[in-house]
């Protein structure tokens, strides 16, 4: 087992990394940019390395600094964390070129699930099922591309193979408008990833999003850790995710879980990933894989009794999964909740000196956030700053107890989105279980429309 593991991240999930590796015995090392040179978590770990100034460009996606952060404390891996530099194959590449093992998959496994159309190749190839639409790339060829469109039917979606947050994509509902969104995503690809290159989806309509966690050795072994249902999501940002996802039947999701395995032992897949689907009439299209820890991995954690980051670092170290697939038991539910930075109701980031902070607690609550009373959130990142996970029997306690929880929650001199999840929380349709990825823009569309009914204004 590795006796130091430098973490390239910030917020909590670099606190929760380093707890996973507190736990089991390994020292940490910790980069930071001077902005978080306060955190808590940069003075708890053994050693912090400053890297740079507060913009990302300059520090937390420098790879140049953070290798050398890696040499000169004598860490032997370095755990990427979510965003940032954890799908970027030149880093992975150049982590374990300079000696270091990187705490995740291949380089090239990266590679191949980062551009879009060879991963959804990979995913055909490996019996994984996906949304209908072109075969690869779009040709240059516009009558080509009007033949392709008819065939796929429409509404269709147009999407860059680089894309990636929720941009580069456009949907077409006409033959009309399908060429020049064809040429406007193309352009805007190119400009954003540098890869101009465009792919077609068939555009379904109602989905949810589903996704399906993975945990893969080098030597051949992977299991599926159950699903996820993030489908409450603003701007394709997910807010609320929970598992496992209401109303589908365990047999499906065994069935979706045991391909997704498959195709992990297929494509030599290493570390924990997460398969991404979006989920329609009883059906599962392979949309993206993640190929790192999610932030909603919690609700994952609670449900199996798995600790998924301490996963990643046994398995990078090189040991074998002792885990087996029906060793996996799913019990009770899980809700997590993103406590973002943000004005509730026009999600203007909302960052500063936190005045007052009262976390909630008691049983079945989780916490996992770098702030505490007196801390000051920079500007310059994310602006998530907490995630409340409520565990319960039920679905029913688990909601509870999220209730109790936020409404424990205090959080003063910042604007939190606390005030919108007790809200979601009470929604009579979340709490049915089901809803589709639109769900919370047509209900903050409608809450908008009511405001300005009642206040006069158009
Ligand atoms: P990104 O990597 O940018 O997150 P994804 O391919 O995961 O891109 O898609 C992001 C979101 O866009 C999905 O969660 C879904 O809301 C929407 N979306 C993508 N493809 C489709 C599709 N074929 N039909 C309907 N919605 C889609």
């Amino acid at each position: 087992m590795f006796e130091k593991v430098l973490i390239a991240n910030r917020g909590e999930i670099a606190l929760r990394i380093q707890r996973a590796c507190r736990e089991m015995g390994i020292k940490t090392v910790v980069v930071h940019s001077e902005a978080d040179r306060e955190a808590k978590y940069v003075k708890l770990a053994d050693e912090s390395v400053c890297i740079g100034p507060a913009p990302s460009a300059q520090s937390y996606l420098n790879i140049p600094a953070i290798i050398s952060a890696a040499e000169v404390t004598d860490a032997q891996a370095i755990h990427p964390g979510y965003g940032f530099l954890s799908e970027n194959a030149d880093f992975a590449e150049r982590t374990e070129s300079s000696g270091f093992v990187f705490i995740g998959p291949r380089a090239e496994t990266i590679r191949l699930m980062g551009d879009k159309v060879s991963a959804k190749d990979a995913m055909k190839a490996a019996g994984v099922p996906c949304v209908p639409g072109s075969d690869g790339a779009l040709p240059e060829d516009n009558e080509e591309i009007t033949r392709i469109a008819r065939e796929v039917g429409y509404p269709v979606i147009i999407k860059a193979a680089g894309g990636g947050g929720g941009r580069g994509m456009r949907v077409v509902h006409t033959e009309a408008a399908l060429l020049n969104a064809v040429t406007m995503t193309r352009a805007e690809a190119g400009v954003a990833f540098g890869n101009p290159s465009v792919y077609m989806e068939k555009y379904l309509e109602n989905p949810r999003h589903i996704e399906i966690q993975v945990l893969s050795d080098q030597h051949g072994n992977a299991v599926y850790l159950g699903e996820r249902d993030c489908s409450m999501q603003r701007r394709h940002q997910k807010i609320i995710e929970e598992a496992p996802a209401p109303l589908i039947s365990p047999r499906l999701i065994a069935r979706i879980g045991t391909r997704c395995a498959e195709a992990c032992r297929k494509i030599g897949y290493r570390g924990a990933g997460t398969f991404e689907f979006l989920y329609e009439n009883d059906e599962f299209y392979f949309i993206e894989m993640n190929t790192r820890v999610q932030v909603e991995h919690p609700v994952t954690e609670l449900i199996t009794g798995i600790d998924i980051v301490q996963a990643q670092i046994y398995v990078a170290a090189g040991e074998k999964l002792t885990l087996r697939q029906r060793d996996v038991q799913f019990r009770g539910h899980a809700i997590e909740c993103r406590i973002n930075a943000e004005d509730p109701y026009t999600f203007a980031p909302f960052p500063g000196k936190i005045t007052t902070y009262h976390p909630p607690g008691g049983p079945g609550i989780r916490v996992d956030s770098h702030i505490y009373q007196g801390y000051t959130v920079p500007p310059h990142y994310d602006s998530m700053v907490a995630k409340v996970i409520a565990y319960g029997d039920t679905r029913e306690q688990a909601i509870r107890r999220m209730r109790v929880a936020l409404s424990e929650m205090g959080v003063e001199g910042i604007k939190t989105n606390i005030p919108l999840h007790r809200e979601l929380m009470l929604d009579a349709l979340f709490v049915k279980g089901g809803t589709s990825i639109h769900y919370l823009e047509k209900k903050l569309a409608d809450r908008s429309e009511v405001k300005k009914q009642a206040h006069g204004v158009d």
